[in-house]
């Protein structure tokens, strides 16, 4: 695949949250337009392949990756959100993050039993958020088509927490 606009816009930021982490900020990409664009056409080209039929962002950049990538389908987008910000009837998983452990929540009618499922973040570390979003969509018994990330850290290893799910990322470091 072609060099992304992304590429050259994501920026290192050492020691945030916390001594020793090398933050991904992907602020820049989305002050570029064209390499927004650029990723949300990638990632709604997997979608689609995939036979999404409904798209589940991730707080909460997933959000901002997968509200256009739904759009651009034309299928429902679902929330996972942080624990305590939901307001109506909801399911919890709780994840080990690679800085801390955090718990992602979903509506109980934010998807249709049965329906394909297609999540979405902006960056894949240990997988830790991404598997505890499929097991929010598995235990509302719908199905997890597969996966998309505009970054993904090689190093440590995500997809070993998340095998059998097709995944695709664009910007492997
Ligand atoms: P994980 O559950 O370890 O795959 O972590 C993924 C989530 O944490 C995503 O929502 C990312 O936005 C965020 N994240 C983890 N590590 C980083 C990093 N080095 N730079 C930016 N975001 C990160």
């Amino acid at each position: 695949m072609p060099e992304l606009l992304a590429e050259r816009l994501i920026r290192d930021v050492p020691d945030f949250p916390k001594p020793g982490i090398m933050f991904k900020d992907v602020a820049p990409v989305l002050q570029n337009p064209a390499a927004l664009q650029e990723v949300v056409d990638h990632i709604a080209e997997d979608a689609k392949g995939q036979g999404a039929e409904v798209v589940v962002g991730i707080e909460s950049r997933g959000f901002v990756f997968g509200v256009p990538v739904a759009l651009q389908l034309g299928v429902p987008f679902a929330m996972t959100r942080k624990l305590g910000k939901l307001p109506f009837d909801r399911i919890t998983e709780e994840y080990a993050l690679e800085y801390g452990t955090n718990t992602v929540e979903m509506h109980v009618d934010a998807i249709d039993p049965g329906q394909r499922a297609y999540i979405i973040d902006d960056l894949l570390a240990t997988g830790g958020t991404a598997a505890a979003a499929a097991r929010l969509v598995e235990r509302l018994n719908a199905h997890v088509c597969g996966m998309g990330f505009m970054v993904e850290l090689t190093f440590l290893e995500g997809r070993k927490n998340l095998l059998g799910y097709p995944i695709r990322a664009l910007i492997k470091y």
